[in-house]
């Protein structure tokens, strides 16, 4: 259908019309669904006919949500999982086997290294860590068995900006998907299509979930990349063509692996959609007013936020974000002491580990979520003891403001 973003989110049509005639999407609460005949049952199994049988691989509620996600990106297809992780593991398990090889950025959220660098290695799977910002170093780091590039739109929390249309250039030269996480920029903040990337991750936990109500995960496949160029999915292709990777999920890799999304959370994302733009728009500019604060006060030593006019990215982030580039901030206090110290003097702002929630949140990333890490790999992957991560909600940006101030006062 067509229209702007939020009246694609609200008005996406369902599947098949509701029984009852209801104009949200019920949830559809249940394991298992009947079939009139044993002929129906059959052909639905042999996938003579679309229908859902068993919710762990589709469901009418977790469906009308990819729908809506489908519908605000123009992609060939999305499903939806359980959480980001299981978005990036699902995908990852689909494109690669024992021996193959990824590349990945080395500023990445702490749980994607470590399913690279640990999980998955155990099962034969090879990483690259490095600078995707250095396009130089990621054609050097190609191999024949590479399967896919792994950035994050805004890596978490180092607030680094790839150039996505760039990267992606380099990833079709060498016929390699393009993988993004843009969690931290969800659809309506960054159109992933139109940038080059070929396969989006998000954790919906975040922006989607409409306000830190649930966990979950999208795939989302832009169509753009021929899986024929992937050994794992070439033969399937043949017959799948474009849908080959989608195919591969639905009816091995997700259905296997069983990381699927509840209805009731798929309900709450839903709706969580259709709010997406306005609470983004507020959160953005709440972000810009606190970065632009927090740089001009003497106490503070450094801050981060791509759209700010001092920042390396602001020229890059311009184009790829075209209204704000998220809500997630970092500034620097003198130590890791003062951090704390801060942290226990607020009243609005709350401690906690999530990310654009509606709620502002803070956290010391070093000490808490980066915390598996040696000094030295912290040191390398930029997340250091005197870094406060602020994820930045909606609420009155005043209010926002009179806390930090009580926070900083007390140093
Ligand atoms: N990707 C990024 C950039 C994240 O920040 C997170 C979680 O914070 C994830 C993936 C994982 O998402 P989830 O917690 O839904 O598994």
């Amino acid at each position: 259908m067509s229209g702007g973003f939020t009246t694609k989110a609200i008005h996406t049509p369902f599947a098949k019309k509701d029984a009852h005639g209801a104009l949200h999407m019920p949830v559809y609460d249940c394991a298992s669904f009947e079939f009139d005949s044993a002929e129906e049952i059959i052909d639905a199994f042999e996938g003579k006919k679309a229908a859902h049988a068993y919710s762990r691989i589709t469901n009418p509620t977790i469906e009308h949500f990819e729908n809506k996600i489908r519908n605000v990106t123009g992609a060939q297809g999305v499903i939806a999982v359980s959480s980001g992780m299981a978005a990036i593991s699902n995908l990852v398990m689909s494109l690669c086997g024992a021996g193959d090889h990824i590349i990945s950025n080395k500023y990445l959220f702490g749980n994607t290294k470590a399913l690279f660098a640990s999980t998955l290695k155990t099962w034969g799977l090879e990483a690259s860590f490095i600078d995707l910002e250095n396009l130089a170093e990621v054609r050097k780091a190609i191999q024949p068995n590479t399967k896919l590039i792994f950035g994050e739109t805004i890596a978490n929390p180092q607030m680094r900006v790839i150039d996505i249309p760039a990267l992606s250039l380099v990833a079709k030269e060498n016929k390699i998907p393009l993988v993004i996480d843009s969690t931290c920029t969800p659809p309506y903040l960054f159109n992933g299509k139109l940038n080059g990337a070929d396969v989006e991750v998000i954790s919906s936990t975040k922006y989607i979930s409409g306000g830190a109500t649930s966990v979950g995960g999208l795939i989302i496949d832009h169509g753009t990349f021929q899986w024929k160029n992937n050994s794992h999915l070439a033969d399937l292709a043949k017959k799948m063509g474009p849908f080959a990777l989608l195919a591969k999920l639905r009816k091995e890799v997700y259905r296997n692996i069983g990381t699927c999304l509840t209805p009731h959370n798929a309900y709450l994302q839903s709706l969580g959609l259709e709010t997406l733009a306005l609470r983004a728009n507020v959160s953005c500019q709440n972000t810009l007013a606190l970065a632009e604060f927090l740089e001009a006060h003497p106490n503070i030593k450094k801050v981060n936020y791509p759209g700010l006019k001092s920042s390396p990215y602001f020229e890059l982030s311009k184009r790829l974000f075209p209204h704000l580039p998220g809500s997630i901030l970092t500034f620097d206090l003198g130590s890791k002491a003062e951090c704390t110290k801060f942290m226990n003097h607020l009243k609005i702002i709350r401690r906690a580990t999530n990310i654009n929630d509606n709620k502002t949140l803070i956290i010391h990333p070093s000490a808490t979520i980066f915390a598996e890490f040696t000094e030295e790999q912290k040191v390398a992957m930029e997340v250091t003891s005197t870094m406060m991560r602020l994820s930045v909600g909606i609420e009155d940006l005043i209010d926002l403001k009179k806390d930090i101030e009580l926070g900083l006062k007390s140093l």
